[in-house]
């Protein structure tokens, strides 16, 4: 993405404020967004607002398009869930002019924001701000479609589910704005989703890095790619619900954190399968060209293992149940390729992480985490450490469990420190 600084700013503070689907939900909670976003402005604010969809309406835009159709096209889906986002920007300014405020509306191909063609799932290139810039020159609040761009051939493109963020995010980081608010139905960013586990607690902030782990790994509150472009540009980002006044979550660099914590949370991913194919002939290419194959068709996988048995090899890996079902075909004609003399798909997984800097000097942290697990009767298997995370996969009914057994166990203490290990040494390995 390409950052513009072409327009002077104009001495008073800029903040983009994005308000998420619930917060749009009706008629009164735009009415409410209106009165936030004017509150700041009068505080001496220049405000530009980006909004996602009224609540439910993405889901029932994709629903109509696959009645129509079972695949539908990626082009067409994108010019069918723009229009969630067209409909809550307009009222959302409409709101604000009812207040007495000055706004206008964008679309992204009114900005425009480019972005490529990766129809439903597109990466930002660059935002033009010059409109925006000139509406707040105005006076007025510049009120801003989430989710929502233009390729270089003005096909309208999305940014993927939860793009909203990302939208607010890169406007952010393009009009060098001084905070990025997400407004969202929960107070912040938890140690662990609070409807799983009532004593997750609110972190009052979280460095990019570890938040970007998190998001990655099933923490929904902010897209992955938002995150990114945050610590790229070091945009400070503010996760706080729209229905309390309350302080949220600072998503900021290491270094203007205000907790020396050294885990951060834990993240879910549900509905994950696991593909192992085994008695591959050994050969470089083979892995080369498999994951080639993935990201020909933009697949992700985790928790990815190559094994070497003698003259064969086996490879396991995890993805989401729905890029399987989408990669199904081509895998097979691949494995069918590869002379594999074995496949095994085991679905209805979940892929469990713990996040924080800590994990990276603690090797009993990987112990606790089974032993913790295994004390429960959970088994977990595909364990990956790396620098910020412990990942592993459980079945599907033992997730919620998972997550209530480790949080207890290594989240729980309100300030945690260096801790886990040297507790886990007094427990002892019972
Ligand atoms: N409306 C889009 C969605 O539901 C984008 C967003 O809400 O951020 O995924
Ligand atoms: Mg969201």
């Amino acid at each position: 993405m390409r950052a513009f600084e072409q327009f002077p700013r104009s001495g008073r503070p800029l903040m983009v404020k994005k308000f998420g689907g619930t917060s749009v939900a009706d008629v009164e909670r735009i009415r409410k967004v209106a009165r936030l976003a004017l509150e700041s402005q009068r505080a001496g604010n220049d405000v530009v607002v980006v909004v996602s969809a009224m609540s439910g309406e993405t889901n029932r835009l994709l629903g109509l398009a696959h009645q129509m159709l079972s695949r539908p096209d990626a082009r067409e889906l994108d010019v069918i869930a723009a229009t969630g986002e067209q409909v809550s920007t307009a009222l959302t300014s409409m709101a604000i002019q009812s207040e007495g405020g000055q706004s206008c509306s964008f679309l992204g191909h009114q900005l425009p924001l480019r972005t490529d063609s990766a129809f439903t799932r597109a990466r930002i290139h660059q935002v033009e701000q010059e409109r925006i810039r000139k509406a707040l020159a105005r006076g007025q609040i510049a009120v801003v479609a989430g989710f929502q761009g233009v390729d270089s051939d003005d096909n309208i493109t999305t940014l993927g589910r939860g793009g909203s963020d990302t939208t607010a995010v890169a406007l952010a980081a393009a009009l060098g704005a001084d905070v990025c608010e997400i407004y969202t139905d929960v107070e912040g960013v938890y140690t662990v989703d609070p409807r799983v586990c009532a004593s997750g607690r609110k972190l009052k902030s979280i460095p990019y890095e570890e938040m970007l782990e998190l998001a990655s790994l099933g923490a929904k509150v902010l897209q992955v790619r938002s995150v990114e472009i945050a610590m790229k540009y070091e945009v400070p980002v503010h996760v706080r619900s729209t229905f309390s006044e309350e302080e949220g979550t600072w998503v900021v660099s290491r270094e203007k954190t205000f907790e020396s914590r050294v885990l951060a949370g834990l993240a879910c991913e549900r509905n994950q399968a696991r593909v192992e194919i085994s008695g591959i002939e050994h050969h470089p290419g083979r892995v080369a060209e498999l994951m080639e194959l993935l990201a020909q068709m933009n697949t992700s996988v985790d928790l990815l293992r190559h094994c070497r048995e003698d003259v064969h090899a086996s490879l396991a890996f995890t993805l989401a149940e729905e890029e399987l079902l989408r990669a199904r075909p081509s895998l097979e004609q691949l494995v069918e390729r590869m002379g594999a003399s074995r496949v095994h798909v085991s679905a209805g997984l979940a892929k469990v992480s713990l996040v924080g800097i800590g994990i990276r000097s603690d090797p009993w942290i990987a112990a606790r985490v089974c032993r913790s697990l295994a004390r429960h009767g959970i088994g977990v298997s595909d364990l990956a450490v790396n620098e910020l995370r412990i990942s592993g996969l459980v079945e599907g009914n033992h997730a919620d469990e998972a997550l209530r057994i480790l949080h207890e166990a290594f989240l729980l203490a309100p300030t945690d420190a260096a801790e886990p290990s040297a507790a886990y040494a007094e427990g002892g390995l019972q």
